[in-house]
């Protein structure tokens, strides 16, 4: 997933970049120019992943049917999902059954808070102290490559009993409406990214895992 970029080269030059590695579900969120001729001058010949891309509203829709998602970050964040480094991070990707997601952000101002609390893991590609900020691109090539040397084996089986990303959306704003309600959540309490980062920590959550929990709050709630 590409969030918001505002460069169509480098949309093309991430399509070459997957389609090198053997990857081809490219989704842009919002870009600012698309489709654009610099978009397939980039890509070369990797138009055909370009132009099996789909556009998104928002990350939410485009991530919505995956198991994970993993948020790209040149800068550490305060408060942020485990963070992961590049190599970690392929290996953590192939214990999922389901679709993940990498998650891209603007070439100026990279991902907002709101896109990178919408993904249950931050990751970093190590580099120079002094300048740490990768071309678009040249990031999605550095994870692309991480995912072909771990050999992310195809998806099959579970995945259907996997909770998605929407799932754990439901469940968290179950959670919200359970502190509002009891009083519970104290203002800045930080609770909403706590239980994100907990939950971040599960590998493997299951669709029936959750409803269970839903399920109780939904009792507690008397609703
Ligand atoms: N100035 C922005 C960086 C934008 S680079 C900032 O400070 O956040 C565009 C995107 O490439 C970033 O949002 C991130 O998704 C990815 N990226 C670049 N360098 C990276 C790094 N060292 N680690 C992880 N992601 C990186």
């Amino acid at each position: 997933m590409l969030c918001r970029p505002s460069h169509p080269g480098n949309v093309g030059a991430a399509a070459r970049a997957m389609k090198t590695m053997g990857l081809a579900d490219l989704r842009l969120v919002a870009p600012q120019r698309y489709p654009a001729p610099e978009a397939q001058w980039m890509a070369t010949n990797a138009v055909d992943v370009l132009e099996a891309a789909t556009v998104h509203a928002s990350l939410a829709d485009s991530i919505k049917d995956c198991v994970a998602a993993f948020a790209l970050s040149a800068r550490p964040r305060e408060w942020s999902p485990q963070v992961l480094d590049a190599r970690a991070v392929a290996a953590r990707a192939a214990q999922f059954e389901g679709e993940v997601a990498f998650v891209f952000g603007n070439e100026t101002a990279g991902l907002t808070n709101e896109e990178m609390f919408a993904c249950q893991f931050l990751v970093h590609i190590p580099a120079s102290p002094r300048f740490s900020s990768l071309n678009l691109a040249q990031a999605v090539q550095v994870v692309a490559y991480e995912l072909f040397m771990t050999g992310k084996p195809s998806v099959q089986g579970r995945s259907e009993k996997l909770a998605t990303v929407a799932d754990l959306e439901g469940l968290y704003g179950h959670l919200e409406q359970a502190a509002v309600a009891t009083q519970f959540m104290a203002t800045g309490s930080r609770l909403r990214e706590r239980w994100r980062r907990l939950f971040s920590r599960v590998p493997g959550l299951e669709r029936e895992e959750v409803n269970i929990l839903r399920g109780l709050l939904r009792a507690l709630l008397g609703k």
